[in-house]
């Protein structure tokens, strides 16, 4: 990755991802240093993201194709871990929204996250100690057959702004090996960086804290936690900071 320094106040960051199929074509953005908070990022990680998913599609092994589509909606049934930037990203997609479409939203996230709550599941998934653990409550969560929030007539509301791990999901095994990925073993395109991670370790570079990771459903839920991650920081320090997010 390259950066080059165009004026006082505004540079431009030439974001050229290695992935195992080859890099992919530099993509430059022009920041201006001017205060950004965490979520700025988003939108360039969609698309990098996209990005990587394209090149891995296209080195799939011959025979392989994605047998993901419209009204399957399995995954969505799944806990969907997203980044704090990404937290702040779709609160303020809802803020956006007429109050209509956010009031159902959010009623429908209320629901599950009252009732994940009530039967133990969301904070198993908090104060999960170990992979075990996580991937326990990880099935509980998905055995209650809770639907995305954001999953109607079988197909994503959302699908611009959806998550980087609803992006980087796509299935190669038969549909129905879906229908319970805790027993069955579902293939999926491999998809490399996982974006989820990246932006994870970037919120945690900026805060100087441990990289955090919350389910979908709890992103309306954590009113005096997202306070915290709501500052404003230097553009240009945001988009250095990312760019050394890439690699563990
Ligand atoms: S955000 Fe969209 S793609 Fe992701 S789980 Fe929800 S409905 Fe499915």
């Amino acid at each position: 990755m390259t950066e080059n320094k165009r004026q006082l106040r505004v540079r431009t960051f030439s974001f050229s991802l290695a992935t195992p199929y080859g890099n992919l074509p530099p993509l430059s953005i022009e920041v201006p240093d001017i205060p950004m908070g965490l979520s700025e990022v988003v939108p360039l990680l969609y698309e990098l993201c996209d990005r990587c998913v394209d090149i891995a599609c296209k080195h799939m092994k011959p025979g392989e194709k994605v047998t993901c589509s419209k009204g399957c909606g399995s995954c969505c049934r799944q806990v969907v871990p997203v980044s704090i930037p990404e937290v702040l990203f779709l609160r303020s997609f809802l803020d956006r929204l007429p109050s209509e479409g956010r009031e159902c939203y959010q009623s429908r996230l209320k629901t599950i996250v009252d009732s994940a709550s009530r039967n133990g599941i969301l904070p198993a998934l908090e104060n999960a100690g170990s992979d075990h653990e996580a991937i326990a409550a990880a099935e509980a969560y998905f055995n209650q057959e809770y639907n995305c929030p954001f999953l109607e007539n079988g197909a994503c509301s959302i699908h611009a702004v959806r998550p980087f791990a609803c992006r980087e999901f796509n299935a190669i095994s038969l549909p129905e090996l879906c229908e319970n990925p805790f027993i069955n073993r579902v293939r999926k395109v491999q998809v490399v960086p996982k974006m989820t991670s990246v932006a994870a370790r970037f919120a945690a570079k900026l805060l100087g804290e441990p990289p955090v990771l919350l389910p979908l459903v709890g992103i309306t839920a954590k009113e005096e936690v997202q306070q915290s991650w709501d500052g404003a920081f230097s553009g240009i320090e945001l988009f250095e900071v990312l760019m050394n997010s890439f690699t563990t």
